[in-house]
Formats: C-alpha cells, structure tokens, sequence
C-alpha cells in the first residue's frame, strides 16, 4: 500500500520503519529537521511537507503529540487550511495519537463530509513496543473502517482491539492509562511503608506480585531501582513512559470525566500527584518516579 506518514517521533519513526520493513511504499513527513534527517539516514523517504505526502496515498496515518496537533494538521490552523481539504475521497485515515476523544470525532466528522474514512488508533506498549512491532491498538471508528486498517496496523502492532464509534479508541486509551497511573502511586506507597518497617522491597514486591495486590507494575515496571533489573526504575528512571506523557493523559481523563459527569476522585488525586512530580523538576523522567513522592531511595 502507499502510505503518507506523518509524525517521526519517539513512537511514530519506529512505527514508520516497520510499516516500510513490511514492504508499504511510505512517503514520510514530521516538522522537526532533525527528525526527519535521522528517519531519511534510516531509508524513508522524506516529503517536503505534510501535503507532499498525500500524492497517491491509500493510507495516512498520523503520530503527534496532542489534540491541538491533530486539529491543527487536519483542519487547519491561524487561518491556513487542513490537510483533510486535500486529502482525496476514498482514503483511510490512521490517527494514532492519544488525544481528546471529542477532537478525534470532531476530524472523523469532516472526512465524513469529504468521503474520506478516518479512524482513531491509540496505542499502548510504549517505545519498545512502537520499535518491535508488538503495539496494542484501541481503535474508534466503524468496523469495516478497521479491516480496512487491518493490514496496517498488524505491521506496527501484536493487539487490535475495536473500542466502538469515533472516539472510542481515545476514551478506552485514557480509561487504561487513569488506571495505570493510579496503579503505580498505590504500588509505590505499598513498597514506601515496606521498607520503612525494615522489609526487603525484592521480598515484598513479590509477596504482593503473588498476592491479591498484584498488578502490572509488579510484575513488568518495579518502581524502585535494584528490584527489578528491566525496569525504567533500574536505569535512572531514562526510557519509558514520561511523566509528562502521563500527566497530559490523565488531564484528558479529567476532562472527558467532567464532560460526561463521572465520579473518578482518585484520578483527579493521580493527575494532581504527577503534576506536582513534574513541577519539582522530573517531568522528563519516566512516571515510575513518582516513587520519590513518599520515599527516598537509598
Ligand atoms: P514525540 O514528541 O516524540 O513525537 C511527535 C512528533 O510529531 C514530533 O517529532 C513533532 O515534531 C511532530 N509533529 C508535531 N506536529 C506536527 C505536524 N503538524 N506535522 C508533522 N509533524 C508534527 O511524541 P511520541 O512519544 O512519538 O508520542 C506520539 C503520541 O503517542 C502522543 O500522543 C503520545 O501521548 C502517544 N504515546 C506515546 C507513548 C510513549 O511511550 N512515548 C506511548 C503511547 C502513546
């Protein structure tokens, strides 16, 4: 398939390669110079800009960092039209980026009215994920829209699932992550309180993996350095998921909870935990970090 590509970030370069590894024809774009000269160096060819990608595209999908992005590359910004107006009937439209669910109706509601097909693909599996090809798709959009991607998406991901209409990848996005970043605060204060009282964290963190309190973050993403070799913990907390990534999620949860009137307390107590966190300067670390928040590692 041809496929315009745009967005070469952390996650969307890798995404990119593998796309072209599996034998798509991509024409390739992101902002950044820099970006775009490391991806051309690694063999994709590099547009001169996002509407040069579009020539002969069957597919586009999109990797950007937030909902403003998003809005502002397909409908348009500061008076400058989108690139939906350019965009010919009859494509597929793959945005993989995690942002507002009313923004990613708002984009699949004007690809209705030019007959271009757009779903909302978020992911989850992080870098490591975006580079092995092992991604998790939540997608919204209509089914026949996802078989559509189908043959796309398997090249960047191992999981497809759909979520429902437009918007619902997004919704099931934040739902998981407001999820995970409680999970790491409670996990942390487990083992702060273990090791206060003299425990072992190696010896307690796996008491509770084995335990009625067990939970990913025992099992793949120890927070504390030392337990867990593979852990973002281990290695100065570089790599992984940042906490300003988690941050900008659970503020999108805050704001879909406002809109639709949900009750999410310990959510709203998560984003104001993680906003603190990276107001005292570790925004760039990865979330596990928040550990520091209630101990100090040795
Ligand atoms: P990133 O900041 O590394 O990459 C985003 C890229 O988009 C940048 O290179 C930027 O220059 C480019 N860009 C912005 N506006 C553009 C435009 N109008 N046209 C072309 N290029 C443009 O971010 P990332 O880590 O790759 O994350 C991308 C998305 O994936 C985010 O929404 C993020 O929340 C989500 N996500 C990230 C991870 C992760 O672990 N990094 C995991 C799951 C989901």
């Amino acid at each position: 398939m041809k496929i315009a590509f745009i967005g070469l970030g952390n996650m969307g370069g890798p995404m990119a390669l593998n796309l072209q590894k599996a034998g798509h024809v991509l024409s390739a774009f992101d902002l950044s110079a820099e970006a775009c000269r490391k991806f051309a160096a690694e063999g994709l060819a590099i547009a001169a800009s996002a509407a040069d990608t579009l020539e002969t595209a069957e597919v586009v999908v999109s990797m950007l960092p937030a909902s403003a992005h998003v809005e502002g590359l397909y409908l348009g910004s500061d008076g400058q039209p989108g690139l939906m107006e350019r965009i010919a009937p009859g494509t597929l439209v793959i945005d993989s980026s995690t942002i507002a669910a009313a923004t990613s109706r708002k984009v699949a509601e004007a690809g209705a009215r030019r007959g271009v097909a757009v779903i909302d693909a978020p992911v989850s599996g992080g870098t490591g994920g975006a580079i092995a090809g092992t991604l998790t798709f939540m997608v919204g959009g209509a089914e026949a829209d996802l078989e559509r991607a189908r043959p796309v998406l398997e090249k960047m991901g191992a999981n497809i699932f759909h979520a429902g209409a437009a918007g619902a990848g997004q919704t099931a996005k934040i739902c998981n992550n407001m999820l995970l970043g409680i999970l790491m605060i409670g996990t942390s204060e487990a083992i702060a309180l273990g090791v206060a009282n003299g425990l072992d964290p190696k010896v307690l963190s796996e008491i509770m993996r084995r335990s009625s309190g067990g939970n990913w973050a025992l099992e793949k993403y120890n927070p504390l350095p030392g337990v867990m070799e593979t852990s973002p913990a281990s290695k100065n907390y570089a790599g992984g998921f940042g906490t300003d990534l988690m941050l900008k999620d659970l503020g999108l949860a805050q704001e879909n909870a406002a809109a639709v009137r949900a009750a999410t307390p310990l959510g709203g107590l998560a984003r104001n935990l993680y906003a603190a966190h990276s107001l005292a300067g570790h925004g760039g670390l990865d979330f596990s970090s928040v550990i520091r928040m209630v101990m100090k590692p040795a």
